[in-house]
C-alpha cells in the first residue's frame, strides 16, 4: 500500500458499522461513530465500563462473543480493534469478500481504510492523514488546533475561505446567551470560546473576564451593558432592546455573562424577550461562582458523610424586606451547604435570621472575594462571627458566602 489514501467524509447515519473488540481502542473510536450517527455493532466477549455504558443506554448493539464472519453482514465498515495479528487477518478477509472497508488498529498496512487525526471546531470537522506516520498527523492536527483557537483563527479572519460558519448574510440573525464563568478566562466551556470568536456583536456584563474580551477579533462591536446609563430595569429594557435590533438585522449576538447565565443573571428574562421577537436563542451554560468559588477555595459544596445537598441563595434582599423570597427560618434548619451569592450587604441580617432560627453559631463559614482571578481573598470564620470578620478584612463584592461543615471539610492542620 504505497499509494496515497483517498480523503473522504463518511455519512454514516443508520448505516452499520462493526466494531470488534472491546477495549481501550474501541472505546476511544466509539463515540465519534456513535456521533455520526452508525448502526454500531460491538463484538467482543469482554467490555471496558465506557463500552458497557453505551450497551446499558442501548445507543449501540453487543454481541458478547468472539467474531464470526457473519457479524459483516449487512455493515458498511468495520474496525478491527484488537491485537491478535491471526483473528485480525481473519477478519481483514471477511471485509475484504465483502467488499466492505476494513479499519487495522493492529496493522495498518494490512488495512483498507485509515482513521485521520481529527479536532472539530463548530461544524468543522479537521482530518489529518499522516502519510503513513500517525505521529506527524497528531502533531499537524495538534498545530490546526492551536491555530483555530487563536485570534488568527483562518475561519474567523475576514480574509479568510470562508469569513466563518457563522449565520449568512442576509439571513435573520440569532443570540447566544453564553456564560463566560467565574472569572478566570480559562473557565469559558469551549463552545462558550468558540461562539465569543465568531461573533459580530458581542454584549458583555460587568463581571465578565476582561481578558477575554481582549481577543474579540477586530471589527466585532462591543457593547459594555454595565454602562448603559439607566436605572437597573431600564438598563435591562435597553440591553434586550440591542439583543434583539441587532439579531434582527442579521447579526450574530453573544450575550456575555458572568458565571452561569441562568445563576442570578436574568438570562431568562434576556431568552423571553428574545423569543418574543422571534429572534432564536440559545443557552451555553456556564461554571457558576456559586460551584466555583467554593472549589477555588479548597472548600467542596459536597463532601461524604459530611454534607448530601447544597442550596445556592441570593442575599441581595434583606430577610426582613418584605420583598423577600426566601425562607430564611427554612434555611437555618438544614444541615448542608448554603452558598449566598450577592449577600456581602445584608451579611449581618443573614447570619442573624439564620442563627436566630437555629443554625448553630459554631458552623464554620467562609467568604470568597473575586473568586479564580488574580485578586482572590479567602476568609475563613463561623456563622457567629462571619459579618465581622468580613468588616475587619475589608472584604469587597463579588463575594461569595459559604456555610457549612464543608467549608472545614479538605483543611488539614
Ligand atoms: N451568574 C453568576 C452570578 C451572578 S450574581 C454566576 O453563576 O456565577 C453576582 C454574584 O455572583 C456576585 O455578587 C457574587 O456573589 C457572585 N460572584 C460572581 N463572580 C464571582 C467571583 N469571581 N468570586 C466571588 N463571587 C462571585
Amino acid at each position: 500500500m504505497s499509494a496515497n489514501a483517498y480523503p473522504l467524509g463518511l455519512r454514516l447515519a443508520g448505516l452499520r458499522v462493526v466494531v470488534v473488540g472491546g477495549g481501550a481502542v474501541a472505546t476511544r473510536r466509539v463515540p465519534a461513530l456513535l456521533d455520526a450517527g452508525a448502526d454500531v455493532l460491538l463484538v467482543a466477549p469482554e467490555l471496558t465500563p465506557a463500552l458497557r455504558a453505551h450497551v446499558d443506554a442501548e445507543r449501540l448493539r453487543w454481541v458478547p462473543r468472539r467474531f464470526l464472519p457473519e457479524d459483516l453482514d449487512g455493515a458498511w465498515l468495520v474496525h478491527v480493534a484488537i491485537d491478535d495479528p491471526a483473528a485480525a487477518a481473519e477478519i481483514s478477509a471477511a471485509a475484504a469478500e465483502r467488499r466492505i472497508f476494513c479499519v487495522r488498529a493492529d496493522d495498518r498496512n494490512a488495512a483498507t481504510a485509515w482513521t485521520p487525526a481529527v479536532t472539530r471546531y463548530g461544524p468543522v470537522t479537521v482530518a489529518v492523514l499522516g502519510g503513513g506516520d500517525p505521529r506527524r498527523a497528531v502533531s499537524v492536527r495538534d498545530a490546526i488546533r492551536a491555530l483555530l483557537q487563536t485570534r488568527a483563527n483562518p475561519l474567523l479572519t475576514e480574509s479568510g475561505p470562508q469569513a466563518s460558519p457563522r449565520t449568512p448574510p442576509g439571513g435573520p440573525g440569532q443570540v447566544f446567551l453564553v456564560g463566560a464563568g467565574p472569572g478566570d478566562p480559562e473557565l469559558i466551556t469551549l463552545k462558550g470560546w468558540r461562539l465569543l470568536s465568531e461573533a459580530d456583536v458581542v454584549v458583555a456584563d460587568r463581571l465578565v473576564p476582561g481578558l477575554l474580551l481582549d481577543e474579540l477579533r477586530t471589527g466585532v462591536e462591543l457593547v459594555d451593558a454595565s454602562k448603559i446609563p439607566y436605572g437597573p430595569s431600564r438598563t435591562q429594557e435597553e440591553i434586550n432592546r440591542i439583543l434583539v435590533d441587532r439579531a434582527s438585522a442579521g447579526a450574530t449576538v453573544v450575550r456575555l455573562k458572568g458565571g452561569d447565565p441562568y445563576v442570578f443573571g436574568r438570562g431568562g428574562e434576556e431568552l423571553l424577550a428574545c423569543a418574543a421577537a422571534g429572534v432564536p436563542v440559545t443557552v451555553v451554560p456556564g461554571v457558576t461562582s456559586s460551584i466555583a468559588a467554593p472549589a477555588a477555595a479548597g472548600i467542596p459544596v459536597t463532601h461524604r458523610s459530611v454534607a448530601h445537598e447544597f442550596t445556592v441563595v441570593s442575599g441581595h434582599v434583606a430577610p426582613d424586606s418584605p420583598h423577600s423570597l426566601v425562607r430564611w427560618d427554612a434555611l437555618a434548619a438544614l444541615r448542608g451547604t448554603l452558598v449566598i451569592l450577592m449577600g456581602l450587604k445584608n451579611l449581618p441580617s443573614i447570619t442573624q435570621a439564620l442563627l436566630t432560627h437555629g443554625r448553630p453559631a459554631g458552623t464554620p463559614a467562609a467568604v470568597v472575594q473575586e473568586a479564580t482571578t488574580g485578586g482572590q481573598r479567602v476568609v475563613h470564620s463561623t456563622l457567629g462571627e462571619v459579618a465581622d470578620a468580613v468588616t475587619a478584612a475589608g472584604l469587597r463584592p463579588p463575594a461569595v458566602v459559604v456555610i457549612g461543615d464543608v467549608v472545614e471539610a479538605l483543611r488539614v492542620g
